[in-house]
């Protein structure tokens, strides 16, 4: 049973009932799911959430459509594990990772997936359908496949081999578009008016997408035995993610299952896309797009279409934003690794090497709890840690010249 009641402008405030629109009539600003979270207040507890399955679905009064059967890989419920060794190296008194690698298909992109075709399912649409990173692209084709959907993902031509074989091994469509993330974007816009019964989980789903993000947050508080974190540091591509990982926070804090304020959130991007960092930097209210060029493919949206919501976001929490550059997000996924045991895409390292950068800007308290949200596997972009993974020495069958090899590598880590 979901306390859901309907959508609302999230610009003028105007309300909609739950069904397949996306954008306000009026001003054409998004909508958002809305609940009655004084109905929920006490019927909501601690004890019946615990009691749920060990998905994003023990949330599911507090999501749309969670009716009898979801569309659900098992998405979410995710470890959040204390980074004891990480923290020692940066310096912090208590780390948490929230590691989001172990999804279904290996990225948080599953948690959005799963409440979005569940929404589009009881809306009477046949076809999933993305404008896609990557990430979303694998989460759509393979939850498809499981109810026996066609899908059809649209990503940028140049993405890593791997999210581009793990979105079309489940058999849907997947086209490549000669541009970028944002040119896919503007293309999707148009279809989604061409073909009526595709569910763009991202553009017309997007209310419904939106608010598998809040089950972060939920499971972030709920693993602390229900206390809140003071910091969470977030990946932003288009920014959704930060600002219903927001939104969880506060609707559990409206429900009185936490105590406490609310957590301080921290933007991370990368340097070659990063224009809401940019934007907080500057002091202003509106995000200037900009051509992206990084490694971190899955969060390169240069034109991300909640970027002004995370600017009023940080401003009004209290928060930062940080832009790294590809040779410290390489770091941050070889410190993640060497100290955790943990490997993440470059959206990972993004996290870490951003929760570094504020730290030395003294934004984030080191004494003070932090959790970093680890959003996707680094199986999933191989490409980019090609130059620094390989093997130590390449030997012949012989004692001999495989001690000669441990000796001489043994003797490098010893300098
Ligand atoms: C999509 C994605 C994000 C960010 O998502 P937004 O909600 O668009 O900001 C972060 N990390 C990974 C790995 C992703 O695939
Ligand atoms: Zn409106």
């Amino acid at each position: 049973m979901s306390f859901a009641t309907g959508l609302r402008c999230r610009e003028c405030g105007t309300t909609y009932p739950d069904d397949a629109r996306y954008s306000c009539d009026l001003c054409f600003g998004p909508l958002e799911v809305t609940y009655d979270l004084a109905a929920a207040h006490g019927v909501v507890t601690r004890e019946a959430i615990e009691a749920g399955p060990r998905s994003i679905w023990r949330y599911a009064p507090l999501l749309p459509d969670a009716g009898e059967a979801p569309v659900d890989l098992g998405a979410g419920w995710t470890p959040l594990r204390r980074a004891t060794r990480l923290a020692q190296r940066l310096g912090v008194r208590e780390l948490w990772l929230k590691d989001d690698t172990r999804n279904p298909t290996g990225s948080f992109k599953d948690r959005v997936v799963s409440t979005a075709l569940s929404s589009a399912r009881r809306l009477g649409f046949t076809t999933a359908a993305c404008a896609s990173t990557g990430n979303l692209a694998t989460s759509v084709a393979a939850h498809a496949a499981a109810i026996g959907w066609p899908s059809v993902t649209i990503i940028p031509h140049d993405l890593e081999r791997a999210k581009v074989a793990m979105s079309s091994i489940f058999g849907g469509t997947v086209l490549a578009v000669e541009g970028t993330y944002d040119d896919v974007n503007r293309l999707c816009v148009e279809l989604v008016d061409e073909h009526g019964d595709w569910a763009f989980v991202n553009i017309n789903l997007r209310p419904y997408y939106a608010e598998g993000s809040k089950t972060i947050a939920f499971e972030i508080a709920e693993q602390l035995g229900w206390r809140l974190p003071a910091q969470v540091v977030v990946p932003v591509a288009s920014g959704s993610q930060f600002t219903k990982v927001a939104k969880g926070f506060a609707e559990l804090r409206a429900l009185d299952l936490v105590e406490g304020a609310p957590p301080r959130l921290f933007a991370a991007q990368a340097e070659g896309c990063s224009p809401v960092a940019a934007a907080h930097a500057r002091g202003d209210e509106v995000v200037t797009p900009v051509r992206p060029a990084t490694i971190a493919r899955s969060l390169a949206i240069g034109n991300p279409a909640d970027g002004p919501y995370v600017l009023d976001e940080l401003r009004r929490g209290g928060g930062d934003a940080g832009a790294v550059t590809d040779a410290a997000i390489m770091e941050g996924i070889a410190e993640l690794a060497e100290t955790e045991g943990i490997f993440a895409e470059t959206a990972g390292g993004v996290t870490i090497a951003t929760l570094r950068q504020l730290l030395e800007r003294g934004t984030l308290d080191p004494e003070a709890s932090i959790v970093a949200v680890i959003s996707g596997h680094g199986l999933k972009t191989l490409d980019a840690v090609a130059g620094r993974a390989g093997v130590t020495a390449t030997v012949a069958p012989s004692l001999a010249a495989a001690e000669a090899a441990l000796a001489a590598d043994l003797l490098v880590a010893a300098s």
